[in-house]
């Protein structure tokens, strides 16, 4: 799977990817090669929600010339000198005012920043400090290009891939797909998920899965809009990003910190003996901001390895293949996949009434008697309360275990008596 992964990171970082653009389906045809990807898109000018899908953009050419007709930056060289979503520019400019649309990494003398500008109609060239100083040594006036379309009858494409399992019930799997030629922050993550998806198309799973490609914060939000109805079947997430660097395995917890995804990962991480840095939810993030607002509250945790923000090559020329490595993919493929196997373990019960307590003695679950003291130790009747109190289709049986120190054998044991009785059901 080693030399695969190498040839999907060497043939998916030279595209263009952003928001929308042809590299984003190009990029999603690509992935169809490992799973069969439903490529779904949405038209430019669609509101979902306080947002508007922009116009579809793409970029042919951008460069700058001196006065000799010398191109000292071209887009050809490196996505990443153009800033994303930057308008149409044909002019000759002079140093002075060239200066102020030139972005430098403030950190990587030697590296050429990433940016963009979706909403704002701007644009700018990244460069290097080496490319800045060539420019500013060489003789103006400069010509500077930059031919971008922007298609306002085109559209947002994203990706979707559900496998079905015995439960309706689903775990949701993102990525996104939008950041151009950067090997640990998007790339690595689309890589990741695919092959994930692979390796689970051939399991029996009792739970259904569904993986999602998307353009970051715009593409996940106008999902969430499309799919609203369908978003109440999915429990938990997991957001797949920046999974490829050297650097530590990184695991971010939902916003719900005692939610079951987290102990979860945790207890993979600490079996696997992964030495791990532990982050809390934050809103600065991927897109659990968006799967984790009121209206959905779906947790969403996500494994990393090298987490955006945190490495120093972050948003630069220098996430690139060389940083990157295919056994990098592999061992965070590999915490993922002992994660989804944990999942599937997960056992959870759902009361029939959640509307205050079922008359237990019609059941004889209850001392027909009542007005007795209560006792130092649980009796199995206080268990059977506990179970039908916590059992709300959330809890898992292991967090119930921990919360009333019963062990997890009892409950299951237990909570199968009570759905023999009619009182709660299995998800
Ligand atoms: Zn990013």
């Amino acid at each position: 799977m080693k030399i695969e992964i190498d040839k999907y990171l060497k043939d998916l970082f030279p595209l263009n990817r952003s928001i929308t653009g042809k590299p984003n389906r190009r990029s999603l045809k690509i992935l169809k090669n490992i799973i069969p990807l439903k490529i779904k898109s949405i038209k430019s000018g669609t509101k979902v929600y306080d947002w508007i899908i922009p116009p579809e953009w793409n970029a042919n050419d951008a460069y700058i010339k001196d006065s000799n007709g010398k191109k000292i930056i071209s887009l050809k060289n490196n996505n990443l000198h153009l800033m994303s979503y930057s308008i149409p520019c044909n002019k000759k400019m002079n140093w002075n005012s060239l200066k102020n649309k030139l972005i430098t990494h403030i950190k990587l003398p030697d590296a050429i920043p990433y940016r963009t500008s979706y909403y704002d109609p701007n644009w700018a060239f990244c460069v290097n400090q080496k490319q800045y100083n060539e420019l500013k040594n060489s003789n103006g006036p400069f010509s500077v290009k930059i031919d971008t379309e922007f298609d306002k009858n085109g559209s947002l494409v994203y990706g979707e891939y559900l496998i079905k399992g015995e439960s309706k019930k689903e775990i949701l799997i993102s990525t996104y797909i939008c950041h151009p030629s950067m090997a640990n922050d998007c790339l690595s993550g689309m890589i990741l998920t695919a092959l994930l998806a692979r390796k689970m198309s051939n399991l029996k799973l009792k739970w259904s899965y569904r993986f999602v490609f998307v353009p970051e914060t715009i593409g996940m939000i106008a999902y969430c809009k499309i799919n609203e109805k369908k978003m109440k079947d999915i429990d938990t997430a997991l957001v797949v990003t920046t999974v490829g660097g050297s650097g530590k395995i990184g695991f971010k917890e939902s916003w719900d910190k005692n939610h079951k995804i987290n102990s979860t990962i945790e207890t993979v991480l600490k079996e696997r003996k992964v030495n791990f840095i532990k982050y809390p939810f934050d809103i600065r993030g991927s897109d659990e901001r968006q799967l984790s607002s009121q209206a959905f509250r779906i947790n969403s945790a996500t494994i990393s390895k090298d987490k955006y923000f945190e490495y120093k090559f972050y948003h630069s020329s220098k996430d690139n293949l060389d940083y990157v490595k295919s056994i990098n993919i592999l061992k965070t493929l590999d915490i993922y996949l002992h994660t989804i196997r944990k999942i599937e373990k997960w056992k959870i019960y759902k009361t029939i009434m959640p509307n205050c307590e079922y008359m237990l003695s019609k059941k004889d679950l209850y001392n027909k008697i009542g007005g007795s003291f209560l006792e130092k130790d649980k009796s199995r009747q206080d268990i059977l309360l506990w179970i039908l109190f916590l059992s709300d289709g959330i809890l898992n049986t292991q967090q119930i275990s921990e919360k009333i120190k019963v062990s997890e054998a009892k409950i299951i044991e237990l909570s199968n008596y009570l759905c023999k009785k009619g009182l709660l059901i299995k998800i």
